[in-house]
């Protein structure tokens, strides 16, 4: 019997960066800290959090004027700065921004291809904070959002409807590798193979139909990880906040590789019939899991199995 654990499982550099400012502002803070939305997307970072003094919001308007703010990892559009502006919060004045660099730089690819005369498209998930963000640096509640491979007829009937001379896609960091490698193959299958790769330095911006790789490493490797876990195991366990757009797709990766796949949240969720008669055991998790929930699992699973 084996137990394997992916190398890279549990929090990426963009997400541990966050709890840090969040942790540092509150602790030096003398006011009440607020930050704005879910900061990473784990039901227990976000309790730890609030014992330790933070308020979530999930609407801008309970913030209140000069509070002390601090802003997620998966990055906002400009109007969030604008309102906390109107109410005397930005940069200079009380307003910690934990964006992952990585969105940043998602951004500004994004900026950069739309100055450059390109209907900017995006991969990823219509109600993840980091499309939205993305998308409001584009064109705002208009830019076009594709979430599966599955849907790239609507893709090219966008582009011809509108007769779009000149399209790049973009991905939201956290998608899967494969799904967004399948979304071109099947655009090009019906539109003659026109799109072709773009560098994450944006050169030769001559071609029309383009798409940049804008999928981050540490998703990457969590997702290489978890294949090559998956290939071998009998039984997954895949553990993650439940609206962690990059756990689902690690526990969708998994079970493409056919193996008995759990997705859960805590220990308490683990059950043993799971493991009977199962010879190798794999267990991953997504970019914004505690090491400590991991261990747990994974201590549990040792207990459960008598390994
Ligand atoms: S998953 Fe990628 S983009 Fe998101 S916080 Fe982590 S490193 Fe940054």
């Amino acid at each position: 019997m084996s137990l394997m654990v992916a190398k890279h499982a549990g929090f990426c550099f963009g997400v541990k960066k966050a709890i840090e400012i969040a942790e540092e502002t509150a602790l030096k803070s003398k006011e009440k800290t607020y930050v704005y939305g879910q900061l990473v997307h784990n039901e227990r970072v976000i309790e730890d959090l609030q014992k330790k003094g933070i308020e979530f919001v999930e609407n801008i308007d309970d913030i209140p004027e000069n509070a002390v703010t601090v802003l997620r990892a998966h990055g906002e559009p400009g109007t969030t700065y604008k309102k906390l502006k109107s109410k005397n919060i930005d940069n200079n004045n009380n307003l910690k921004d934990a964006t992952c660099p990585l969105v940043t730089l998602v951004h500004n690819v994004a900026i950069k291809l739309k100055n450059n005369g390109y209907e900017v498209i995006i991969f990823g998930k219509k109600n993840h904070p980091e499309s939205i963000g993305t998308s409001y640096h584009i064109k705002g509640k208009d830019t076009f959002i594709v979430e599966y491979p599955e849907d790239s007829g609507s893709v090219i009937e966008h582009i011809n409807k509108n007769n779009f001379g000149k399209v790049a896609i973009v991905s939201q960091t956290t998608m899967s590798v494969n799904g967004y490698d399948k979304l071109i193959q099947n655009i090009n299958k019906n539109f003659n193979d026109k799109f072709e790769q773009l560098s994450l330095n944006l050169k030769d911006m001559g071609k029309n139909f383009v798409f940049v790789d804008t999928i981050c490493n540490p998703t990457k490797q969590r997702q290489s990880d978890t294949e090559e876990i998956a290939k071998k195991a009998d039984v997954m366990i895949v553990i993650g906040g439940k609206n962690s757009s990059n756990s689902k797709e690690l526990a969708a990766k998994s079970k493409e590789f056919g193996v008995q796949t759990y997705f859960i949240q805590s220990v308490e969720q683990l059950k043993e019939e799971w493991f009977n008669n199962k010879e190798n055991i794999g267990v991953t998790a997504g970019a914004s899991t505690p090491d400590i929930t991991i261990n747990e699992v994974t201590d549990r699973i040792k207990e459960i199995t008598s390994m």
